[in-house]
């Protein structure tokens, strides 16, 4: 039986320990370069249609979310588009699934991988589109460029919406997100009512690379945010000092959640969540995504925190701008109310809420237009404003929440 492993390029992440003749193959998963994160996987199989395979992946119970619960593999044949589940099972610390193949080569991975001529089509339709923009904010340590893509209102008055996706590189169900928000705003035939800035992958490093949760210096981008030296996360700096140009009147930080199986946002956690100018304009995009997307929820999520840790993007942005401020999280799995038992949570979902996300924020633009014009934004104006936010204090963090 022949059989082997590639586990090189873009995204890919294994390391083989064994391939045996009865068509067991032991692997692990690569931890993210200097810290013990572990998670993501990533892999080409090649053998012979109809072979039965049976993967092992040995250091799974070490992963962030060690606990696999209902967690399916995603497979596809060749490379085609369509990602199936396999089911797994995970017994002590070891992650199983099989495999019958059904052409000479699958791709399998942790979730449905962004491939890069998606990326490079989305870069032409904003490029192309009379309201579109694409810029390069600037270089990463692995000399890769955060994108950034505009899509402007013909509106004078128009508020300014952030999407930030992909800070965490494991998290890829946030750059399907994007595209499905992007694809709605560059259809909206009418021109759009809010002025859009959309980095569709916030962490091109550790995309490449194949990590989980951090970027090439190993640091976890949504735990720098008040950092003051960002020569380790370039990405953040970049950001920052683009939406302190530009002002920020809604954002929203898209995450992928490994353990719960819901769709949800959480709220920021700092004094400026009580202000109505947050707090209201965040209960009507809930509102209206709870009936434009049937896999968004309210009920579950993580639990609040005791304090605003401004390391992170959405508490940040909240007490930097004053304006509504969520992180968005989806499910690896699949939703529990609302499951796929074809495909679980699907890069096909994600497009969609991206999009239905994209339809509430359009319809709530006029009040984030009212809210700007009296509030501007703060951040970075003067060195002595930063440095009071950033000695803002940090509340203690729940270990069961890693958005
Ligand atoms: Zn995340």
């Amino acid at each position: 039986m022949h059989v082997w492993i590639d586990a090189s390029g873009e995204g890919a992440n294994a390391e083989v320990v064994d391939v045996g003749t009865n068509g067991t193959i032991t692997l692990n998963i690569r931890a993210d370069a200097g810290t013990r994160f572990l998670q993501w996987f990533q892999f080409h199989v090649y053998g012979e249609p109809g072979v039965r395979l049976r993967f092992r992946i040995l250091n799974a119970g070490e992963a962030m979310a060690p606990e696999w619960r209902d967690y399916r593999v995603r497979s596809a044949v060749m490379d085609e588009s369509e990602f199936c589940c396999l089911p797994t099972r995970f017994d002590n610390g070891v992650l199983e699934f099989e495999l019958t193949m059904q052409a000479p080569r699958h791709q399998i991975a942790y979730f449905a991988p962004f491939p890069s001529w998606r990326h490079q089509s989305l870069v032409d339709a904003v490029s192309l589109h009379p309201l579109g923009r694409h810029e390069h904010l600037g270089e990463t340590l692995g000399k890769r460029q955060v994108e950034l893509f505009e899509v402007r209102s013909v509106r004078s008055d128009a508020p300014h919406v952030w999407i930030v996706a992909r800070q965490h590189p494991g998290e890829v169900m946030a750059q399907w997100f994007a595209l499905g928000f992007l694809d709605f705003l560059l259809n909206c035939k009418e021109g759009t009512s809010a002025n859009y800035f959309v980095i569709p992958n916030a962490n091109p490093d550790g995309a490449f690379e194949g990590r989980h949760r951090t970027n090439a210096a190993g640091v976890d981008l949504n735990r720098a945010w008040n950092q003051e030296d960002c020569t380790a996360c370039p990405e953040v700096a970049l950001i920052k000092k683009r939406m302190s140009q530009q002002g920020v009147d809604f954002f929203l930080d898209v995450h992928g959640e490994e353990a719960l199986p819901y769709v949800f946002v959480v709220d920021p956690e700092g004094p400026a969540r009580n202000t109505r100018e947050v707090s209201e304009p965040i209960a009507m995009f809930k509102r209206l995504l709870l009936d434009l997307n049937a896999d968004f929820q309210i009920e579950k999520g993580y639990p609040s925190a005791d304090g605003a840790d401004l390391s992170l993007a959405s508490n940040f942005v909240a007490e930097a701008f004053g304006c509504p401020s969520l992180t968005l999280e989806m499910p690896f799995t699949d939703t529990e109310q609302t499951p796929d038992e074809k495909r679980g949570w699907s890069p096909e979902r994600s497009r969609r809420l991206g999009a239905d996300c994209a339809k509430a924020i359009e319809k709530i633009s006029s009040h984030m237009t009212a809210r700007r014009r009296s509030m501007p934004w703060v951040i970075a104006q003067s060195c002595a404003e930063e440095r009071q936010l950033f000695s803002y204090p940090v509340g203690s963090a729940s270990i069961s929440k890693n958005p």
